[in-house]
C-alpha cells in the first residue's frame, strides 16, 4: 500500500514534460533547407543536440525558454572561407598579420563552423592545430595549402614555388588531421600554367579530399579551361565573383560551359574577401538564375575592416541581388557544410548537434557594396541575435537568456 501511494506520489509530483530539456527556442521562424521546414515551430535542446522541433512545445518542457517570435532560427552558420593562422616560422603575409582570430569574428555573426582556406600548409599545420584549432570555441575545419609554406603574401614568392609542394609531408599530416582536414587549397597562382591546380588535384585523389581553387590570375591562362578540364566534381572555385572572370557568354548570361560545370559537380563559392566580389559579375549570374553554391567571406583583416564586413553583410548582398532568403540561408548552411564532407552539420534536426543561428531580419532602405565602389540597394538586412554552439548560448544580442538583474538572485563576486 505504501509502494503504491509513493508511486502516486512521485507520478503527480512530477508531471511529464518536467524540464526534459535543456533549452527551448519557442515561437520562431525555422529555416531549414536540408529538411525542408521553412515554418513556425518551437525548437528544443538537451545535452548539446536537438532533441525536439514541434509546433509547439511548453516552456516549461525545458529549463530555459526563449520567445524569439519575430526571427527566424537556422543552422549555425558555415563559412568555408576565413584565414584565421599566420604561421610564426614561415609566413609573415607581408604587410603584417591579416589572419583574424576565429571566435570573436565568428560568434557575433551566427557562425558555428568555419573552414581556413589555406592559411597554412603541411609545415606549420601541427602550430596551427595546437595554437589555434584546439582553442577556438567555433568549429574549425582547414583546407591545407598545396604549398608547404602555406599562405604569405600574395606578392610573396613562397606560394609561387613549384618545388615546395611535397605530396609525401602533406599526405603525412592529412593523415594525421583527418578530422580537421577536408581539403586542398590552392591560392593568387601567378603563373601562366595550371602546375599548383593539378598538384593539388593530385593530392586530392591521392587523399580523397576536394580541391579549392583560388584562380589567381586571369590574363595568362583560361579560367574555362581549368573549370573544363582539371577542376572534378566536388571541387570548390572559391572568388567566384572576381573580375574578370569570364562567367558571362556575349549574351551576358552565364556562359554555357559555367552551367555544364554545375551540372558535372563543381562547385561555385563566394570567397568575397577584399577584391573579389563585383556586382557586375554577380548580379548578371544570379538575375539569370546562377545562384553561387556557398556564400563565403574570404574573412582576414582587410576584409573584415572592408565592404566584405562579416557573413549575414555577405548574405544581405545575395539577399538584395534576388536570392530568396531560404536560399541564402542554403548557401550559408547546408551546402557549404555538404561540400566540406560535413553533411551532418547545417541542418535543423532530431538528434543534429545544436549549432544555431537566430536571425532578424530588418526591413527599410540598405545600400550594399561591392570592391569596385559599386552598389546595389536592398530592403532588407540579415542582424545576429543569437548563436547557440553544441547547444550553449555563445551570444545573445538582446540579452534574451538573461534574468532582470534585482530579480534574478544572482551571485555577483564580493571582492
Ligand atoms: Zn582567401
Amino acid at each position: 500500500m505504501l509502494r503504491i501511494l509513493a508511486a502516486i506520489f512521485l507520478a503527480c509530483a512530477i508531471p511529464a514534460h518536467a524540464q526534459q530539456y535543456d533549452l527551448v527556442l519557442r515561437n520562431g521562424h525555422v529555416i531549414d533547407p536540408k529538411n525542408n521546414i521553412d515554418a513556425q515551430r518551437d525548437v528544443a535542446i538537451r545535452d548539446g543536440k536537438i532533441a525536439a522541433i514541434e509546433p509547439s512545445i511548453p516552456a516549461n518542457a525545458a529549463k530555459q525558454s526563449v520567445d524569439i517570435f519575430g526571427l527566424y532560427l537556422t543552422p549555425g552558420l558555415v563559412d568555408i572561407h576565413v584565414h584565421i593562422f599566420t604561421g610564426l616560422r614561415h609566413n609573415a603575409w607581408g604587410n603584417g598579420d591579416l589572419s583574424v582570430p576565429a571566435d570573436p569574428f565568428a560568434i557575433p555573426n551566427g557562425v558555428t563552423t568555419v573552414a581556413d582556406a589555406g592559411s597554412s600548409g603541411w609545415r606549420d599545420f601541427p602550430e596551427f592545430r595546437r595554437r589555434i584549432i584546439d582553442n577556438s570555441r567555433t568549429r574549425v575545419f582547414a583546407f591545407i595549402n598545396i604549398i608547404g609554406s602555406g599562405m604569405v603574401n600574395e606578392d610573396d614568392v613562397a606560394e609561387q614555388n613549384e618545388h615546395d609542394m611535397d605530396l609525401d609531408a602533406l599526405s603525412k599530416i592529412i593523415e594525421q588531421n583527418k578530422d580537421i582536414i577536408v581539403g586542398i587549397k590552392t591560392a593568387h597562382w601567378q603563373q601562366p600554367n595550371f602546375i599548383s591546380v593539378k598538384k593539388a588535384v593530385e593530392a586530392g585523389n591521392r587523399n580523397h579530399l576536394p580541391v579549392m581553387v583560388d584562380f589567381g590570375w586571369f590574363d595568362n591562362k583560361s579560367y574555362k579551361e581549368m573549370v573544363e578540364t582539371i577542376l572534378r566534381p566536388g571541387d570548390i572555385s572559391t572568388h567566384v565573383f572576381r573580375m574578370p572572370a569570364p562567367l558571362l557568354g556575349p549574351d551576358g548570361k552565364p556562359a554555357p560551359y559555367m552551367l555544364d560545370a554545375r551540372k558535372r559537380g563543381i562547385k561555385f563559392d563566394v570567397g568575397h574577401g577584399g577584391g573579389s566580389f563585383t556586382f557586375a559579375l554577380a548580379e548578371p549570374m544570379v538575375v539569370n538564375g546562377f545562384f553561387p553554391d556557398s556564400i563565403s567571406t574570404d574573412l582576414h583583416v582587410g576584409s573584415a575592416t572592408g565592404v566584405m564586413l562579416n557573413l549575414p553583410n555577405v548574405m544581405s548582398k545575395i539577399l538584395a541581388l534576388g536570392v530568396p532568403l531560404a536560399e541564402v540561408i542554403r548557401e550559408s548552411t547546408t551546402n557549404p557544410a555538404t561540400e566540406i564532407g560535413h553533411p551532418e552539420l547545417g541542418q535543423i534536426a532530431v538528434g543534429s548537434v545544436a549549432d544555431i543561428a537566430v536571425l532578424r531580419v530588418d526591413h527599410g532602405n540598405f545600400g550594399y557594396a561591392d570592391l569596385a565602389g559599386g552598389k546595389v540597394n536592398g530592403t532588407e538586412r540579415i542582424v545576429p541575435e543569437m548563436t547557440i554552439r553544441a547547444g550553449r548560448v555563445v551570444f545573445d544580442l538582446n540579452a534574451r537568456t538573461a534574468v532582470p538583474w534585482r530579480e534574478g538572485h544572482l551571485k555577483y563576486a564580493t571582492r
